[in-house]
């Protein structure tokens, strides 16, 4: 064993094999490094993702391409290192189309995986709501590559029996996507068209008519991830004798199903009255705030010119607001019509959809009717929103386990399973 090598990750001394890859070296020795594009079979390493981002004798440089030599000192969970993976992850988040919910990869998605354990709720970015074009040509594929993260996994891994690659990169630069050379892939056994999808980290690689088979919470995933620890880092809000915290909520563009789930806490609603009393929501039916509020609750995203007049209002007149729901957080299934033009949206919904009276011509459009934006945004993209409890919708209990908490001003553990997207 004359071959090993001594080096420390994050202070800790470790011996390791000559040569051997940095994630893999850190992963025997108990430490994490999370990857995308890192996959056993490609060599050599792609280096694509950046998520593997290290400090080796105080340089950046990438985990994944790094064959680890005699006395490297690398840090890998440093404050800084992990907010640059994080941000990272939410770009990925901004740039593409991840409607969780939605998606037929949540739960054995790496990306979402990676976010949950970094306790990612919501990105700082601003969402792009990207327009590539979804690829169903293909015989059994499909490809959509607006959630493709462009690791190259598929391009290196996936080759006929002949040799041939199925997946290319075509274009350049914001307009780089992945294209599925159609000959080839009819060429792949169904084990190896499904093996594309597997190796894909998101849900870009689709096959058609696979289902996923399991239900939520039973998928890859949903076991692996680790509990999600949170300082709220807010102070104890004070109050006077007899006086009780106020709450506001409001349904914006959503469904009213995160307002259903705060319904739902059942029991717990009694100890939530005796803390707490409701001021403008459509729980108690009061239009008009007419104090000033502890905690607003805001349910769906920005879809017209009122809704974006009642978070306003929301923020001047509560003092924390807190985002619930994924419509609130990333505009979810509403966000969906950002892809199709506006006026495009009308024609379908007033003239030319199914349900449209035939000859129909007119689309409302009186002073009265809330005039629609061009997209529908996340409320954290028109105001400061405090805090963010995800899901679609929102686990009741969790939802009163987090305002409660931010009320009293306790830091809380929040457990995976409270924690999700889909
Ligand atoms: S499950 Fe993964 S690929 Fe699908 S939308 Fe969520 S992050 Fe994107
Ligand atoms: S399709 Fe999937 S595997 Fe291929 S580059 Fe995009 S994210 Fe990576």
């Amino acid at each position: 064993m004359n071959n090993l090598i001594n080096l420390t990750i994050d202070g800790k001394k470790i011996q390791a094999e000559k040569g051997k890859n940095l994630v893999d070296v850190a992963k025997d020795n108990g430490v994490d490094i999370p990857t995308l594009c890192y996959f056993k079979s490609i060599n050599p390493t792609l280096g694509t993702c950046r998520i593997c981002t290290v400090k080796l004798n105080g340089r950046y440089t990438t985990s994944c391409t790094t064959h680890v030599t005699e006395g490297m000192d690398i840090e890998v969970n440093t404050p800084e290192l992990l907010d640059n993976r994080k941000a990272i992850i939410e770009m990925l988040y901004a740039e593409g189309n991840h409607f969780c919910p939605t998606c037929e990869k949540s739960g054995n998605c790496e990306m979402q995986s990676h976010a949950y354990n970094m306790g990612l709720t919501v990105t700082r970015y601003p969402h792009a709501f990207s327009e590539k074009t979804i690829d169903f040509a293909p015989e059994r594929m499909i490809m959509e590559s607006n959630r493709c993260i462009l690791c190259k996994r598929c391009v290196e891994e996936i080759k006929t029996k002949d040799g041939k690659s199925v997946f290319s990169f075509i274009k350049r630069g914001v307009n780089t996507r992945v294209q599925i050379d159609y000959k080839e892939e009819r060429k792949l056994s169904e084990e190896e068209a499904l093996h594309a999808m597997d190796i894909c980290p998101v849900g870009a690689i689709l096959i058609k008519g696979i289902a996923n088979e399991k239900p939520f919470g039973e998928r890859k995933y949903d076991f692996l991830n680790k509990n999600v620890h949170t300082s709220l880092n807010n102070n104890k809000i004070e109050l006077k004798e007899g006086e009780k915290f106020v709450v506001a909520t409001t349904s914006l563009a959503g469904c009213f199903g995160c307002h259903m789930s705060l319904l739902d806490i059942d029991t717990d609603l009694i100890d939530m009255l005796e803390i707490v009393e409701f001021n403008k929501s459509p729980l108690t039916d009061i239009k008009n705030f007419s104090k000033q509020c502890h905690v607003g609750l805001i349910e769906g995203g920005c879809a017209n010119d009122e809704n974006v007049h009642v978070l306003k209002d929301f923020r001047e007149k509560c003092d924390i607001l807190i985002s619930f729901g994924e419509c609130a957080i990333m505009g979810g299934i509403p966000a969906m019509r950002n892809f199709v033009p506006l006026q495009e949206c009308l024609e379908e919904a007033y003239l030319n959809g199914l349900t449209s009276e035939l000859g129909a011509d007119i689309i409302p459009a009186h002073e009265d009717i809330p005039k629609l934006l061009d997209n529908v945004y996340p409320c954290n993209e028109v105001v400061k929103i405090d805090y963010y409890i995800p899901g679609c919708p929102p686990n009741a209990q969790h939802i009163w386990k987090v305002v409660k908490s931010i009320l009293l001003g306790e830091e809380i553990p929040i457990a995976h399973d409270e924690f999700k997207y889909d």
